[in-house]
């Protein structure tokens, strides 16, 4: 188990001579948003380069909620709305609750927000500050680490491994919590390892938070992308005593190709929910009014689009296992299958100090990525952005084709 420490006084002054406050000083800008502008560099140049990096589905928003958005423009819906969201949009997600999962939750259990990230930015700094701290299984999504800190907070990471299908165990969850436990972040199904906890598992888990009484955030953002069998049970559903101590964070940006809209939301007990409303108040307003719009049309309107992708996502989920599946005796390469989201996650570092293409020799996983975008244009994000040195992260959501010739081009890579 890892503490992640930071020297919280610390002031730095920058090039320029502004002095950033200690919170944002030691900040560094998400490697998956990096990871991809770096990939969108090279695309300026007119190279052509096969980028895995974000996590964004590439189909378009279905057409009913582009409509829903235009008709809300046309209605005068832009304006300043309710900050924690417009009314339409909470009944619209207390519904959703009821109709897929039988949760009851209020429309005062809900905020919408710019997004799950801030989302989770906002479950962050309402509930930690310096001296707690917060266990996160890892490998961890970039921002769940970077967040904590933000709050002033420790992250305790607890490694999960491969065999164990990247899952946390209720022993290890125990072993973690100290007396300054102050929340359990779970990303469930994860990012980056597509792992989805079987239920049994994920029960043992809520068994503990509510034998010690730790508060859980659970980021379900990747609910709706579920392949070959993998279940799914929204956390807060254990019963009562476990409802009370979660903290559901989600949105519409990865099951309805909604990225850019920024629209994402937490459920949890009405005193956190109205706190982190006071902050958004103060912090953003209110998030973007037609995105809103479009987001209960999502929602409230046909589902079908959001099978039509995760059918697409799980023939290309399919067709890298297939591809990734030889590499393990011709290269030792080495995973564990995702059952959600849209990310391969596997350990490249039998390559290591052994020549790839071109004669290029590795050490570690961001050095195996910058080679392989310099020498094949191919983009990964490396596995230490995710606290898990030795891996790199693959996000099949782009086009067949460019999943196939760019693992064509890691495969000659690795080959060396
Ligand atoms: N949680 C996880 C695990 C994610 O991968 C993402 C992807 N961006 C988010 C939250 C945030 O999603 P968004 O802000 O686009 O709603
Ligand atoms: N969550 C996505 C990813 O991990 C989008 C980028 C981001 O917000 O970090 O690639």
């Amino acid at each position: 188990m890892l503490r992640l420490d930071r020297e919280f006084w610390k002031v730095e002054i920058c090039m320029s001579g502004v002095r950033l406050s200690p919170a944002v000083s030691s900040l560094k800008p998400s490697a998956t948003l990096a990871a991809a502008a770096k990939a969108k560099e090279l695309k300026a140049k007119g190279i052509t380069v096969y980028d895995f990096t974000l996590g964004e589905p590439d189909f378009n928003t279905p057409e009913n909620v582009r409509k829903a958005a235009v008709a809300a423009m046309e209605a005068g819906h832009t304006h300043y709305t309710a900050s924690g969201g417009i009314p339409e949009l909470k009944k619209a997600v207390c519904e959703t609750y009821k109709r897929d999962y039988q949760l009851e939750v209020t429309p005062a259990q809900v905020l919408i927000s710019n997004g799950a990230k801030h989302s989770i930015h906002n479950v962050l700094a309402a509930l930690c500050g310096p001296g707690d701290e917060v266990i996160i299984p890892g490998p961890y999504w970039v921002s769940y680490s970077a967040l904590v800190e933000l709050a002033g907070a420790t992250p305790v990471i607890v490694d999960t491994t491969e065999e164990s299908g990247f899952c946390m165990s209720a022993d290890q969850f125990r072993k973690a919590i100290t007396p300054r436990t102050r929340l359990m972040m779970l990303n469930n199904p994860s990012n980056p390892t597509g792992a989805t906890y079987p239920i049994d598992k994920l029960k043992a888990l809520a068994d503990v938070a509510v034998e010690r009484d730790i508060m859980v955030l659970s980021d379900e953002i990747y609910e709706k992308l579920l392949y070959k069998g993998a279940e799914f049970k929204c956390f807060a559903t254990f019963g009562p005593e476990v409802a009370k101590r979660t903290i559901i964070v989600s949105g519409v940006s990865k099951a309805y190709a909604m990225t850019g809209w920024r629209i994402g939301w937490t459920i949890g007990p009405v005193d956190a929910i109205k706190a982190m409303d006071n902050l958004q108040s103060q912090e953003t307003s209110n998030p973007c009014s037609v995105s809103q719009y479009a987001a209960v049309e999502a929602l409230n309107g046909p589902q079908q689009s959001v099978e039509a992708m995760r059918v697409e996502f799980e023939k290309r989920r399919n067709y890298v296992m297939g591809r990734l599946q030889p590499w393990r005796e011709k290269f030792g390469v080495t995973f564990a299958e995702p059952g959600g989201a849209f990310y391969a996650f596997f350990n490249v570092s039998s390559r290591f100090g052994k020549p790839l293409a071109g004669g290029v020799v590795v050490n570690n996983a961001t050095d195996f990525c910058t080679a392989l975008l310099e020498q094949a244009h191919v983009a990964l994000v490396t596995g230490d952005a995710f606290g898990a040195p030795g891996y790199v992260r693959l996000s099949f959501a782009t086009s067949q084709e460019v999943i196939k010739a760019g693992l064509d081009r890691i495969e000659a890579f690795l080959a060396g």
